[in-house]
């Protein structure tokens, strides 16, 4: 394994404290509604997967019909799409979407610009992600596991949205708070927001699930990663808690790249090294003893409180146990290509009381949280963008874990 463990600055503790509120959607967060008439282009362009399996197969056709809406149905113009390593699998075949002809696509941002129904939603700004909707009521959703829902929908199940424009139910688009879309970041636009739909969610989840004390030291395998960054930096930010950065020792040497990364998710004290697991041990101990103050000779389980595993290398699953302190928890969010175990002793489960939860991408509640942080400054996600024509050799990239932070497609800005 060639890993790099960067060896943090010492961090204080952030006087913000976990903002837990759910953020309700109501009537006054709904755009103001105008009327505005509309053209649309004959034909418009995006990414098809004629036949999903084997490899990684994006066609980009500029031929694409853009479908009437029918009753309840609006056209939404697409101004930013939301690279997803997902969309990398959904393109080589899953059992629930269409095996010819696919267009994957869930994270995106966009207004409408066809509403024959109701023409007060004319432009209003809108957001799609990979869950839609869940029937509330089924077993899994009353345990609080909409991901598995069995009435769910899904982009790009409805129609995916790597593509200039979409027909769908407005009942399943996410209108934006009117006060996001009004007072934008001019450090990022409406873009940062992307990095909320789905990566945004899926970090908060995961912190919740963890849930950090102040002051704890939280493991972030994958910090450089489009989920991964966002971990890290809610994790400092909002909870309070001291991050250990990991990733591939090639990324970190690119750091000087995108400085931004080095002082939102890391501090400016990353070392990379080649190592073995050993190696990788006494380094993370000892930054693990110098984020806590501690000498690392009196503590030799100095390691981390929760590891939250966001990298998508099989490397990143090895002997998860180790870097756990007695009672920690194992929180992973992404996985490898293929199949990939995590094997742990049992009687180290056992004896040393730890726990391994998987967790998803969350709901629209945690998009919404994630994006008033955004709103307000709180965190910063690291996005770089791309246009609509390069769509295909990023989410290439992405799959095979080359990108720093989210990709964004500009589509329409
Ligand atoms: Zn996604
Ligand atoms: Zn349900």
């Amino acid at each position: 394994m060639t890993a790099t463990l960067p060896v943090p600055l010492k961090f204080g503790i952030h006087k913000h404290q976990p903002q837990m509120e759910p953020m309700v959607l109501d009537e006054k967060r709904i755009p103001p509604r105008r009327q505005q008439p509309s053209t649309l282009p004959s034909h418009h362009s995006g990414y098809i997967t004629r036949q999903v399996g084997g490899e990684l197969n994006l066609e980009h056709c500029t031929d694409l019909e853009i479908k009437p809406p029918g009753p309840g149905e609006v056209v939404v113009k697409l101004l930013y799409l939301g690279i997803c390593r997902t969309d990398g699998c959904f393109a080589l075949g899953e059992p629930d979407l269409p095996q010819t002809n696919l267009i994957v696509g869930h994270e995106s941002l966009g207004t409408i610009v066809v509403s024959p129904s109701d023409s007060t939603l004319l432009q209003t700004i809108v957001a799609t992600r990979f869950l839609v909707s869940t029937c509330g009521t089924c077993s899994y959703c009353i345990r609080h596991l909409p991901e598995s829902c069995v009435h769910r929908t899904t982009y790009p199940a409805l129609t995916g949205t790597m593509q200039e424009y979409i027909t769908v139910p407005y009942r399943h688009l996410q209108p934006l708070p009117q006060d996001y879309v009004t007072h934008l970041r001019a450090d990022g636009g409406m873009a940062l927001y992307v990095a909320a739909f789905c990566s945004g969610a899926a970090a908060l989840k995961s912190l919740r699930t963890a849930a950090p004390r102040l002051g704890d030291v939280v493991l972030v395998s994958g910090v450089l990663g489009a989920i991964g960054h966002l971990v890290g930096m809610i994790a400092k930010k909002v909870y309070g808690a001291r991050v250990v950065g990991v990733d591939l020792g090639w990324k970190w040497n690119r750091l000087n790249t995108v400085p931004q990364m080095i002082e939102t998710t890391s501090g400016d004290g990353c070392v990379g090294f080649d190592l073995s697991q050993d190696r990788f041990l006494r380094q993370l101990e000892r930054a693990c003893a110098e984020l806590r103050k501690e000498d690392v000779t009196f503590t030799p389980a100095g390691r981390a409180d929760s590891v939250i595993v966001c990298a998508s290398s099989a490397a990143a699953f090895q002997r998860l146990e180790d870097l756990v302190r007695d009672g920690g928890s194992i929180i992973i969010v992404g996985a490898p290509r293929g199949p990939c175990m995590v094997q742990v002793p049992l009687r180290s489960l056992l004896d040393r009381q730890l726990r391994i939860q998987g967790s998803l991408m969350g709901t629209w509640e945690e998009s919404l949280q994630v994006m008033q942080w955004i709103h307000d400054c709180t965190i910063t996600p690291y996005v770089h963008k791309v246009n609509l024509a390069d769509a295909g050799r990023q989410l290439s990239d992405c799959v095979d874990c080359k990108t720093f932070g989210k990709g964004i497609i500009r589509i329409h800005s």
